[in-house]
């Protein structure tokens, strides 16, 4: 049904690609992240993925497919369903002769304050991301916990008359960051990057209060400054005459490299699936078959003790 090579995942019969990692004619995005945008001929994505992929890569020619919605390639019915990961993030369904295969991209499983709620179909075959595929990446903290926490960094710099300045990469955390505390009465200044991929969001009903675009001027002793976790953004900061304290938003924060860019703290935000979160994920999707993308290799080792077929996916 399908095949793998260094350029990725291919459904033989529709010749369509999943998330190809190389140009290729015609190739589902799962999501708006760079490491999926490639100058494919032709994608097929959901509208937000397209836009975010507009803006990045210049695409051109897609074809965008709602959740929910079906698409037909040759004999194979294409179906998309929501990741949870980011905004517009989709899983794909491809159905050949009554087998179903599910491709996964990157998704989460916790709500999340931007993104979609993550939409679990069937399938007889199942190709997944195993990101966080190791037991010590577990994260029970609710969605209404890390805010609190976050709130908290942020209430103890404005008490001792310090800028907080929050680290988030530019499309998924930003928006998660701008909605956390935007919404709790926050003032948010929000560097350039992150803005333009919000307004994304906004054309398709996110709201973001008290949020408005850094121009790399002084901020207000009452604002909050949301920068991606880049060298670059750092020089600017450190050259302003601010007192400023910083927390890194990654779900990366329990690991050995949580704190690679050097953040006074870390909060482990995430928008991928802990440990036994993607093991849920394989019970309620329940296939026949897993295969495991990147992530942990030893991640089908823990499928196969629960006494599923699983297999680390290699060219
Ligand atoms: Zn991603």
């Amino acid at each position: 049904m399908f095949s793998y090579d260094v350029r990725g995942i291919k459904i033989d019969s529709a010749d369509f690609w999943l998330d190809a990692r190389r140009k290729v004619a015609f190739s589902f995005v799962s999501h708006g992240h760079s490491d999926h945008l490639k100058n494919h001929d032709i994608i097929l994505a959901t509208p937000p993925t397209i836009q975010f992929h507009a803006w990045r890569a210049r695409q051109k020619k897609a074809i965008p497919l709602n959740l929910r919605e079906q698409h037909e390639i040759n004999d194979a019915i294409i179906e998309l369903f929501s990741a949870g990961h980011i905004l517009g993030s989709a899983m794909c369904r491809v159905t050949v002769n009554d087998i179903s295969l599910l491709y996964t991209g990157d998704f989460k499983m916790k709500k999340s304050w931007t993104a979609e709620d993550i939409d679990i179909p069937h399938a007889d075959i199942l190709i997944m991301e195993s990101t966080f595929g190791s037991p010590e990446y577990v994260y029970d903290h609710s969605p209404d916990f890390l805010q609190e926490e976050l709130a908290g960094f942020v209430e103890e710099c404005f008490r001792t008359g310090i800028t907080p300045v929050v680290m988030g990469y530019a499309l998924g955390k930003a928006q998660e960051a701008m909605k956390m505390l935007g919404d709790a009465g926050y003032n948010v200044r929000v560097h350039r990057a992150a803005w333009e991929l919000a307004k994304i969001y906004m054309q398709f009903g996110i709201e973001f209060a008290n949020c408005t675009p850094w121009k790399d001027e002084p901020v207000a002793a009452d604002e909050i400054l949301l920068i991606p976790p880049h060298s670059l953004y750092f020089k600017k900061v450190k050259n302003m005459p601010l007192r400023y304290r910083t927390v890194f938003l990654s779900g990366w924060a329990n690991g050995p490299n949580g704190n690679r860019f050097g953040a006074d703290y870390t909060i482990p935000i995430s928008d991928h699936a802990d440990f036994n979160e993607l093991l849920d994920f394989v019970h309620q999707v329940n296939p026949h078959k897993v295969y495991t993308t990147h992530g942990f290799e030893h991640f089908p080792h823990h499928l196969r003790a629960l006494g599923y077929d699983a297999e680390l996916l290699t060219a």
